[in-house]
């Protein structure tokens, strides 16, 4: 499955972060035989769509999809000179489909800042000069291949143009995400290049930056068009410990928040792998599944079972808020809103599928 890599400079309050991450039951509930790596947590994506199809469906229990993050432990100053952790470090990220970045904002004289002070846009330019060196150094070793692919076959010249350009952009400053309109990342793959990966900011921030609706809107304007978490890591920690509701909600209260952190960046990393779900129901349960946009419907039956892939048939479909607004699927199915698609339908998010398939 997907993962993003958890990234930051050190005191940034990324280990805070990560132990609330693998502290939640979501897998050993749902999934008994999953094997979890220790540097792997897992967060469930809160979707309210499946309690009302739990309803609607009778269903015992509600499986929701999940998100994972892995820690990438090391250094990152110097990283891209390769001296052991920093090789170990960026071999990690190379490994994770996007790159979930940490950055302190909150204020602590007892907790040393590496660079002395709480700055984000410093913080973010040091890993991505990191990164960026990183790649600089896959595209120097790599050009004179390229370049002697392209003198003996036409069709590789792309590919040289390619990694010729990538070169100026990172010469520049910039990471290749960034400049996804003018370069097309897709002829560099096979380089595994650092920065054309996707990347999600966390900001770990007090209450007063939390509460701060103009910080917080220069913060998001700094990061953007990525997607940008406000969370306080000590407090997510803490919210894990209380078991009645009204104490989680009184704690998120008192320092601003309306849900819990570990909420939203379940949700912006969904977002930021660009993953969708679709919903399937019975009695025993109601499921999310993970599926990535643009998914046909036998490519998110075979995420069910590789069998229902290539036996793939037809998908019944009907769109959560349809099957919601008709109240069972008999009164979907008689209000014409169940719909039979073929194997080129492209899923929606909130489908509710049953599929159809040969075994
Ligand atoms: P890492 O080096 O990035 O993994 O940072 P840690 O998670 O070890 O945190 C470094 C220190 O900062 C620890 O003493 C944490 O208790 C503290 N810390 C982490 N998050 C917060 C926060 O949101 N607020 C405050 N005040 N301290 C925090």
């Amino acid at each position: 499955s997907l993962t993003l890599g958890i990234v930051g400079l050190p005191n940034v309050g990324k280990s805070t972060l990560f132990n609330a991450l693998t502290r939640n039951d979501v897998l050993a509930a749902n999934y008994p035989f999953a094997t979890i790596e220790p540097n792997v947590g897992v967060v469930p994506l809160p979707d309210e769509r499946l309690d009302k199809l739990a309803e609607v469906f009778g269903s015992e229990r509600t499986v929701p999809a999940v998100v994972s993050f892995v820690d990438i432990a090391g250094i990152v100053k110097g990283a891209s000179e390769g001296a052991g952790l920093g090789n170990k470090f960026l071999a990690n990220i190379r490994e994770a489909n996007a790159i979930c970045q940490v950055i302190r904002v909150f204020d602590d004289p007892d907790v040393v800042h590496v660079d002395g002070r709480v700055d984000p846009s410093s913080d973010i330019e040091t890993i991505n000069t990191e990164l960026i060196l990183a790649d600089l150094q896959t595209l120097d070793k790599a050009l004179p291949r390229l370049e002697k692919e392209a003198r003996t076959k036409k069709e590789n010249r792309p590919a040289l143009e390619a990694a010729q350009q990538a070169k100026e952009i990172l010469d520049s400053g910039r990471t290749l995400f960034s400049a996804q309109k003018e370069l097309d990342t897709s002829l560099l793959r096979e380089l595994s290049l650092l920065t054309t990966k996707p990347f999600l900011y966390v900001f770990n921030a007090d209450e007063g930056v939390l509460t701060d609706e103009a910080k917080r809107e220069e913060l998001t304007k700094l990061v953007a068009p990525a997607d940008a978490v406000f969370l306080d890591a000590k407090i997510e920690a803490e919210l894990l410990e209380l078991d009645d509701e009204e104490s989680v909600r009184e704690l998120l209260e008192s320092v601003g928040q309306s849900e819990p952190g570990l909420h939203a960046l379940a949700r912006a990393g969904f977002h930021t792998l660009g993953l969708q779900t679709y919903l399937t129901a019975g009695p025993k349960e109601a499921r999310a599944w993970t599926i990535p946009k643009g998914a046909t419907a036998p490519q998110a039956a075979g995420v069910i079972h590789s069998d229902f892939e290539r036996g793939f048939i037809k998908a019944e479909v009907v769109s959560f808020e349809d099957l919601t607004a008709a109240g069972s699927m008999a009164a979907a199915r008689a209000a014409g809103k169940v719909r039979m698609e073929g194997k080129d339908y492209v899923m929606a998010d909130g489908d509710v599928v049953e599929f159809r398939f040969n075994v």
